[in-house]
C-alpha cells in the first residue's frame, strides 16, 4: 500500500491550481502522460473533488478513496489551490479509512445495453442482472441508484451520472472475457441460484413436470430428457440439453479465471 503513497516525484501546485495523482487501473481513463504521474488541474474554487475528477475523466463510482494531502475525503470536499489530490481505486483499499458509499447489501446488477450477453451470464451464475436492449441512459442511472445496483457499463457518461452509486466500467469487450473481468472485480462465485435464473428475462425458474409441459417440446427434446425448468415469470421451459453443457463449460472456466489464471 504505502509504495503508492510515495510523493517524491510531486511538483509544487501553482498558486491557482492543484495536484492529483490517479492510482491502479483507473489510470485506464486518463490520457497517456498523466497516468502514474501527478499532474496539475486548473482550481476554480468552489468545486467538488467529484467534479474536478471526473472532469479529469475517472468516473466516480469507480473510486474507492479520496485523499487530499494525505487525508482522506468525501465526495463532496471542495477543492482549495495547493491541494494535492490521490485517487485510488477498490483493489489498492483494503479498508477505506473515510466510505465513500454505504457498503453494498447484495450484489445486484443493472447492465446497459451493449452488455446483453454479460447479463445473460451473470444470471447463469446466479445473479439477479436487469438488462433490457432498449433501456434509456436515465431510466438505467435511475434503477441502478434507487435499488442499489451495480451498473455495469461500457459508457462512460452513463457512469457519471450522479444518480449511480455504484458501478464500474467493463474493460473488456468479448463478452467471456467481461464475465471473468466482472466476476473478479466483485469476488462473484456461482450463487445459490446458479442455473436456477432465466437468461432471458431475469426470472427464477422452478421444477415442472413433463407432463405439465410435454405438449410444448421438440420431438428429440421429449425423447432425451425427463428433467425440466420452467421461468416463473416468461414461460422459458430449460433442461440439460446441448446448452447446458456449454454454459457449465464456460463456468468451470470462469471459476478456473477466478481463481488466478489470465484471460
Ligand atoms: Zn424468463
Amino acid at each position: 500500500m504505502d509504495m503508492y503513497c510515495i510523493m517524491n516525484d510531486i511538483r509544487e501546485p501553482d498558486a491557482d491550481t492543484a495536484l492529483l495523482h490517479v492510482y491502479g487501473d483507473l489510470n485506464d481513463f486518463l490520457p497517456a502522460d498523466r497516468r502514474e504521474t501527478w499532474f496539475m488541474r486548473a482550481c476554480k474554487g468552489h468545486e467538488t473533488i467529484k467534479n474536478v475528477v471526473e472532469a479529469c475523466g475517472v468516473p466516480h463510482p469507480e473510486i474507492a478513496e479520496l485523499r487530499v494531502n494525505g487525508q482522506p475525503v468525501g465526495f463532496d470536499y471542495l477543492v482549495r489551490p495547493g491541494d494535492r489530490i490521490e485517487v485510488l481505486p477498490a483493489p489498492l483499499v483494503a479498508t477505506a479509512t473515510l466510505a465513500l458509499r454505504p457498503p453494498l447489501a447484495e450484489r445486484r446488477f443493472v447492465l446497459d445495453t451493449h452488455l446483453g450477453r454479460l447479463a445473460a451470464y451473470l444470471r447463469m451464475l446466479g445473479y439477479d442482472s436487469l438488462y433490457r436492449n432498449d433501456a434509456e441512459d436515465a431510466a438505467l442511472a435511475r434503477l441502478a441508484g434507487d435499488e442499489q445496483r451495480i451498473l455495469l457499463t461500457r459508457d462512460m457518461g452513463l457512469l457519471k451520472r450522479s444518480a449511480v452509486i455504484y458501478g464500474s466500467f467493463v474493460r473488456e469487450v468479448i463478452p467471456s472475457h467481461q464475465i471473468v473481468e466482472v466476476a473478479r472485480r466483485y469476488n462473484l462465485s456461482p450463487a445459490p441460484t446458479a442455473f436456477q435464473r432465466c437468461m432471458r428475462c431475469n426470472g427464477l425458474t422452478a421444477p415442472v413436470d413433463k407432463a405439465a409441459i410435454e405438449h410444448l417440446l421438440e420431438p428429440k427434446t421429449r425423447l432425451y430428457f425427463d428433467s425440466f425448468r420452467r421461468c416463473t415469470t416468461c414461460g422459458k421451459i430449460y433442461w440439460q440439453g446441448s446448452h447446458y453443457a456449454r454454459m457449465l463449460a464456460l463456468l468451470a472456466r470462469v471459476i478456473q479465471h477466478i481463481q488466478g489464471a489470465t484471460i
